[in-house]
C-alpha cells in the first residue's frame, strides 16, 4: 500500500519550516533541515537513488529509468520546503470532510474562510478541505507540492507498468525569501527541463512570472536631543514618510491584478538618524519595469526638493526575470504540461504568476521550468486551504508527465 497524499501532507505541514528574511546564510533557518532530513529518509525508504541533502539544505534524489527507457530525457520535479515568513509556520491541520459549502470557522482564532471572500470554495462542495486551526498558515505552499511529488514517486516505484525515463527530484529551502535557487546546483540536478509543483488552484499551469527588482532607499538625517533640536535635528523618518505618500496608490498590489505591475513598499525601518525603505518593483514587461524605476527616481527627486538636508540614496537590486522569454524557446515543455493535465481529466488553465518561482530563476540557469498547480488557495496567510482531491489530481499530472516524457 502506498501512503495517501493527504496523509503525507498532514505529516509535513506540522513541521515548522518557516524561512526568514534578511539572513545571509542558506538555509535562513536551521529548522528547515528537520523536514529535509525526514524527506531524505523517506526517499530512501521508497527506493530512490543518489538521495542526499547538502549543507545548504537542498534535497536531491533520482528515480532511475524503467528498463529500456534510460536514453529518455531527464525530467525534474521541484517543490520548496520552507513556508512564508508572513505568518507563523508549523500547522495544526484541520480536516473538513464532505465540505458543505458554508463558512469555515477556524477553531483556534476568530478567522473565517467564507464563500463570499473565496467564491472558488463552491467548486469543492462534497470534497475534503484542509485548513490550519487559525494560529498559523497551513503550509500548502509548498508542502502540497512536496507531498504530491513524494506520492507520485512511491506510486511509480510500486507500479512497474508506469514507464518513465530518469527523474530527478529537488526539494529546496528559502524559496519564500527569494533564495530558493541561490545554491541550486544545476549540473548536479542534471535535468533537461523541470516542473515546479508550486502553483495554486486545480488546473493552473503557469509560464509567466513578474520581472522583479527591489529598490532600497536610504534616508540619512541627523539626531540631537529633542530638547535642543531646533534648527539642528534632521529627521530621516519624515523624509521617508513623505516618500511613501508619493507612491501611486493605483500601482499597488492591493489595487492591481492580472497583467498590471506595481510598486510595493514592504519594509520600513528607521530612527531619526537613518531610515531605510524597501520597495518591491514588479511588472511582466521590461518597459514596465523601466517606467517604475523612473517613477521611483522622480519621487526621490521630489523628496529631495522638500527635505534638502536629508541625504537620499536609491539603490535597485534585480531579483528575477519573466520566465516566458525562456519557455517560449522550448514549447514542448509547456505542451506536455497541458497534455498531462488533459490525460488526468483536467482542462488546463494558463495563468501568469504575480510573483516568482524557483522555476523563473532556473529558466535563466539553463533548465526550462514552468509551474504546475499544487492545489492550495490563499497562500501566505492563516486562511490558506487546500482540497484533498486537487492534491490527488496533481499526483496524477506528475505521473502523466513522467509517462509523456518517456513517449517522446
Ligand atoms: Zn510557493
Amino acid at each position: 500500500m502506498s501512503e495517501s497524499v493527504e496523509n503525507r501532507f498532514l505529516r509535513y505541514v506540522k513541521i515548522d519550516t518557516q524561512s526568514q528574511d534578511d539572513v545571509e546564510k542558506v538555509p535562513s533557518t536551521d529548522k528547515q533541515f528537520t523536514l529535509a532530513n525526514m524527506l531524505v529518509e523517506e526517499l530512501k525508504a521508497i527506493g530512490l537513488e543518489d538521495v542526499d541533502v547538502d549543507k545548504h539544505c537542498y534535497v536531491m534524489a533520482t528515480l532511475p529509468a524503467s528498463p529500456g527507457f534510460e536514453k529518455k530525457p531527464v525530467v525534474g520535479f521541484i517543490a520548496h520546503m520552507d513556508t512564508s515568513p508572513e505568518a507563523p509556520g508549523g500547522a495544526n491541520p484541520v480536516v473538513w470532510k464532505d465540505y458543505n459549502g458554508k463558512e469555515l470557522k477556524l477553531p483556534k482564532e476568530d478567522i473565517v474562510i467564507s464563500p463570499n471572500e473565496n467564491p472558488e470554495l463552491k467548486n469543492y462542495v462534497g470534497q475534503t478541505i484542509i485548513t490550519s486551526d487559525g494560529t498559523s498558515l497551513l503550509g500548502a505552499d509548498n508542502k502540497a507540492g512536496v507531498a504530491e511529488i513524494m506520492t507520485a514517486l512511491e506510486l511509480m516505484v510500486k507500479d512497474p507498468t508506469i514507464k518513465h525515463g530518469k527523474i530527478r527530484i529537488a526539494f529546496t529551502p528559502d524559496e519564500e525569501v527569494g533564495k530558493g535557487t541561490e545554491f541550486f546546483d544545476v549540473d548536479r540536478f542534471g535535468a533537461k527541463f523541470a516542473y515546479t509543483i508550486d502553483g495554486g488552484e486545480l488546473g493552473e499551469v503557469e509560464n509567466e512570472t513578474f520581472n522583479a527588482a527591489t529598490a532600497i532607499c536610504k534616508f540619512k538625517g541627523y539626531n540631537v536631543h529633542p530638547g535642543y533640536a531646533k534648527n539642528k535635528m534632521r529627521n530621516s523618518i519624515r523624509a521617508a514618510g513623505y516618500f511613501i505618500t508619493l507612491l501611486p496608490e493605483d500601482m499597488a498590489p492591493e489595487t492591481t491584478e492580472g497583467w498590471e505591475g506595481y510598486l510595493h513598499p514592504n519594509n520600513f525601518k528607521g530612527a531619526v538618524e537613518e531610515t531605510t525603505i524597501k520597495v518591491l518593483i514588479r511588472d511582466f514587461k521590461n518597459e514596465g519595469m523601466e517606467e517604475k524605476k523612473k517613477e521611483l527616481e522622480a519621487i526621490k527627486g521630489r523628496v529631495n526638493e522638500r527635505y534638502q538636508d536629508i541625504d537620499i540614496n536609491l539603490e535597485i537590486k534585480e531579483s528575477y526575470k519573466n520566465m516566458k522569454i525562456i519557455l517560449d524557446k522550448h514549447p514542448h515543455v509547456m505542451d506536455m504540461a497541458f497534455e498531462a493535465c488533459r490525460r488526468a481529466g483536467i482542462e488546463p488553465k494558463l495563468r501568469n504568476i504575480r510573483g516568482g518561482t524557483d522555476g523563473a530563476r532556473l529558466c535563466f540557469m539553463g533548465v526550462p521550468t514552468p509551474n504546475i498547480f499544487a492545489g492550495g488557495i490563499n497562500f501566505h496567510g492563516k486562511k490558506e486551504f487546500i482540497p484533498v482531491q486537487s492534491m490527488e489530481k496533481t499526483v496524477e499530472v506528475i505521473i502523466e508527465l513522467a509517462k509523456l516524457v518517456s513517449e517522446r
